[in-house]
């Protein structure tokens, strides 16, 4: 089937500073979830207040929302899920996704008719699975992670909705989350959105009459049930992913940082921008892998799509830490070389950081700056302390939606 729409990119907003950074930094939608039936039980959360904000910013910024209504079912949350969808039915958000089909169901009878995606947790791999979800009222699919990108170009040959696929971020070894590891180590299910990731943890065998002898587990393609990914990085492969019909490139990460979501989101937007103009794709592609680069993240991989190959290697693969984040703007000082700003990790007078910006026109206008000021309410200080407010002055002007990390020159 022809496929001529332009693709979007779908960035996460765990909370409302994410969800405007994102915006800010190019995202042409942004997906959150409420305080219940998300798959982010350790994420922050939007309370009902700022669901209605956030979705608000993003009818104002002509961004979709999509909200997220993506957990698993039990008879027992049936009430609940009722309830919790009546104070947020006459939001004007752009979709919700949902995994369970009962999700759907109960959204429908009450007379919900927003628009409704299918979560990469359905696992969908093949055209008939799309055209079910289709015929039922499904608008866009999210897939499986582990479908190919030549499986893809399959698909499109006989689907007409929208497909959406997972560019970049975390990855999971079991199919999108159907994994029990976590709730047998630790009683929490990733199930429902409480992974705490044994799956990187470190194992090893014992013989049962060799206690103390330690054999590390190393990982194969097929070989091994507990499996340690690297994360999916994409940017390479975007233009093949966009010819083979995709309309909509999602990022992993509601959890992460500002920093993680606003470079990630401005890279492939930048990216995106460039999909008709191959050369150019080609010359920036360097910049963006080290934009890429430093944020944290684990080695990355584009081949778990393309026979698992990401998945092979030694256990405990390590976390690469990346730039180090300062904190972002929050608001205006006193003049252009002043701004409030919410702090991330600790700096100090005299210190050069790097503020990276949107880019805008293919133009990117990140700056070294030194701190020449630090203050919290009338109280002159010598250094930033996380999670605090404080008014910083530099030596040149900062712009608005700055974010500081440490200088990379
Ligand atoms: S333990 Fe690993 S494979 Fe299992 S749900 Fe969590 S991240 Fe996914």
């Amino acid at each position: 089937m022809t496929h001529l729409r332009k693709p979007i990119l779908v960035s996460p907003a765990g909370n409302l500073d994410k969800l405007r950074f994102a915006i800010r930094y190019g995202a042409n939608a942004v997906y959150f979830g409420g305080e219940m039936f998300n798959l982010r039980a350790g994420s922050e959360n939007l309370s009902i207040e700022n669901i209605a904000r956030g979705t608000e910013i993003c009818t104002t910024a002509n961004v979709d929302s999509i909200f997220l209504m993506n957990s698993f079912l039990h008879q027992s949350d049936i009430e609940k899920v009722k309830e919790y969808l009546s104070l947020i039915k006459d939001f004007n958000f752009s979709a919700i996704l949902i995994s369970d089909p009962g999700m759907m169901m109960i959204i429908r009878e009450l007379g919900i008719s927003t628009p409704i995606h299918l979560s990469t947790q359905m696992s969908t791999l093949n055209h008939y699975a799309i055209n079910f979800w289709k015929d039922v009222g499904i608008s866009r699919i999210v897939l499986a992670r582990e479908v190919t990108l030549e499986e893809i170009r399959r698909i499109r040959e006989h689907v007409d909705i929208e497909l959406e696929v997972f560019v970049h971020g975390a990855l999971c070894i079991s199919y999108s989350g159907r994994c029990l590891l976590s709730r047998y180590f630790t009683g929490r299910d990733a199930n429902l959105g409480q992974c705490t990731h044994p799956c990187r943890w470190k194992y090893s065998i014992v013989e049962e009459n060799r206690e103390g002898n330690h054999l590390d587990i190393i990982e194969y393609a097929r070989g091994t049930e507990i499996l340690s990914s690297k994360d999916l990085c994409l940017i390479r492969l975007l233009p093949e992913y966009a010819r083979a019909g995709v309309d909509a490139f999602k990022i992993e990460g509601r959890m992460k940082s500002v920093y993680y979501t606003a470079n990630t989101t401005r890279v492939y937007a930048h990216a995106l921008s460039l999909l008709d103009k191959p050369e150019e794709f080609a010359a920036k592609l360097p910049f963006w892998q080290r934009e890429l680069a430093l944020i944290s993240h684990r080695p990355y991989t584009e081949n778990l799509f393309n026979e698992f190959e990401g998945m092979k290697g030694k256990k405990s693969i390590p976390t690469i830490r990346g730039a180090r984040f300062f904190g972002y703007f929050v608001e205006k000082g006193r003049d252009e070389t002043e701004i409030y700003m919410m702090v991330h990790n600790p700096f100090s007078l005299g210190d050069t950081v790097e503020a990276i910006y949107p880019i805008y026109n293919n133009c990117v206008r990140d700056k070294q700056y030194r701190v020449c000021d630090i203050a919290e309410g009338e109280l002159i200080a010598t250094s930033a302390i996380p999670n605090r407010i404080y008014r910083v002055r530099f030596d040149a002007p900062v712009y608005e939606y700055a974010i500081f990390r440490e200088s990379t020159k």
